[in-house]
């Protein structure tokens, strides 16, 4: 989805006011955003800027030389490809340090974006909670900035409004043990599922838990991506001591959205030693991620294999029966009449998620509100709910990508998933690839694994299907037939 929303908003850049370097570089962005994901792009890659060409030499400005040393040893060669590709001229791209008024790219994505899942440390009016950096970055308006700015810890994340079921009792019995706990049992305890499935509301859950009962444990809290942020920002002036302190000195350290702890290097080196010398001491450690540790890409074996040394648990998708109690809990929450009918209908049609079962029901509760408390009835909810439900009705699934891409060449879906190389396998699989990118909004990974590949096989088969499509228009009409018949 962002990176469709990304798309549309490089489309419509007008580029005839742009300089063709930078309406190139913008394009450039849209691919990168792709590849590498949004928080490192936004990280990494948004504070580049393209100065001129010479002789062949594209200048590429980064706003610090700590930000360059990162760019060219995890990102240049692929700009450096991107770049021939798209302009001949280029054959040589040079990466320089040019310092803009303020470095505050950064600063701006972490301060405006206070949603509850993206908290920096908790904002929790105790000391001996959140993330106390102290002296760490002193006079770092950065800092202070972000901490003022962050959103609280969502009240509502408590065990108490935690709706458990078969698929997610596990999960919950795990961050309940934990959060109860007076001596560690398994550390870390890694919790992992899909998006949208609990686990920033078991986190956060057990925070509260721990301030209710036992309130002088020093916990902190942050999001991986804020924990790579605050790292590199403790480089830039030279901190590091005074971080390694902080982070080593707290009871339990819990970490989530794991997956965006960025590639392998110091930042990685830096959260294993950390997490070693916790696990050492006896203190907490808590994980959630999209992925098990053993599928999470770009971290290195050593650290992966820590993290599977305590619990690991999942959370798998809801049944009917837990939405339904995720429902009437949630109206309980609202304080809205929510009859049986509606919420039976919702928790047959919105599967995908929590959260979007909980933001259609938000959605059907304001317009019922909207008009002054207006009873929620069955036809209201399918009025209010009904771009939606129509975008429901017709997701494509990659299965059914791979039934029919399999059928209309004829050959098995088997095949299609194996790890056979033979092009009249082989095309055919990589049309497929290339449908579901288009016609789902699953990302790389997630369409990889379904032909058990990894992202980069699926990204080159995406590139090398647009260009047949321009070479071998009989392959391009096939194309079309497919996914006309997929889209109906
Ligand atoms: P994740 O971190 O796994 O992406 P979240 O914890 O942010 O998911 O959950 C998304 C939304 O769904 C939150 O508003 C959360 O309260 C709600 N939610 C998820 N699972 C449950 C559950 N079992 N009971 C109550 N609410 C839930
Ligand atoms: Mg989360």
């Amino acid at each position: 989805m962002a990176e469709e929303a990304f798309a549309n908003d490089i489309n419509s850049i007008d580029t005839h006011s742009l300089r063709p370097l930078d309406a190139q570089w913008d394009q450039i962005c849209g691919q990168l955003k792709t590849e590498f994901g949004v928080t490192a792009f936004d990280s990494w890659l948004k504070p580049l800027t393209v100065g001129d060409l010479n002789n062949g030499e594209m200048n590429i400005c980064a706003p610090t030389a700590f930000m360059k040393n990162w760019v060219v040893a995890h990102y240049a060669d692929r700009i450096h490809k991107i770049w021939e590709q798209k302009n001949p001229d280029v054959k040589k791209v040079t990466f320089v340090v040019q310092a803009r008024h303020a470095d505050t790219s950064l600063l701006k994505k972490v301060s405006s974006t206070p949603t509850p899942q993206n908290i920096y440390g908790c904002n929790i009016n105790s000391s001996s909670f959140g993330l106390v950096s102290g002296a760490s970055l002193a006079n770092d308006t950065v800092k202070n900035n972000a901490i003022n700015n962050a959103a609280p810890l969502n009240p509502n994340y408590t065990f108490e409004n935690f709706v458990v079921g078969k698929t997610n009792e596990f999960a919950y019995a795990a961050a309940r043990k934990v959060a109860e706990a007076k001596n560690v049992s398994f550390n870390p305890l890694f919790l992992y599922s899909s998006v949208g499935l609990g686990k920033t509301h078991l986190m956060q859950s057990i925070i509260w838990h721990i301030k209710k009962n036992d309130p002088n444990r020093n916990v902190i809290y942050l999001t991986a991506e804020q924990f790579v942020y605050k790292f590199v920002k403790a480089l830039r002036y030279k901190d590091t001591q005074a971080f390694k302190e902080q982070f080593r000195s707290v009871d339990v350290l819990m970490v989530d959205d794991f997956q965006f702890m960025g590639n392998k290097g110091t930042t990685q080196e830096e959260f294993f030693h950390t997490f070693s010398s916790l696990v050492e001491e006896g203190k907490q450690v808590i994980i959630s991620a999209d992925k098990s540790p053993t599928d999470l890409e770009g971290i290195e074996e050593r650290l992966k294999s820590r993290l599977v040394g305590g619990l690991v648990v999942d959370i798998m998708p809801t049944d009917f029966d837990l939405r339904m109690g995720i429902l009437h809990k949630k109206a309980e929450l609202m304080g809205i009449e929510l009859p049986s009918k509606v919420a039976e209908f919702l928790a047959q049609k919105i599967t995908s998620n929590v959260r979007e079962l909980e933001g259609s029901l938000k959605r059907v509760a304001a317009h019922s509100q909207l008009l002054s408390g207006k009873e929620i009835t069955l036809d209201m909810t399918q009025d209010v709910l009904k771009d939606m439900l129509r975008s429901i009705d017709r997701k494509t699934t990659i299965d059914e990508i791979q039934k029919k891409v399999a059928e209309h060449f004829n050959i098995s879906v088997k095949e299609l998933q194996s790890s056979r190389r033979a092009r009249t396998v082989a095309r055919p699989r990589q049309v497929a690839m290339y449908l579901a990118k288009q016609l789902t909004s699953r990302s790389l990974p997630e369409i990889g694994r379904k032909f058990d590949r990894d992202h980069t096989t699926v990204m080159h088969a995406v590139r090398k299907v647009e260009e047949l499509i321009i070479e071998d228009p009989t392959l391009a009409e096939n194309i079309e037939i497919l996914r006309r018949t997929l889209e109906n």
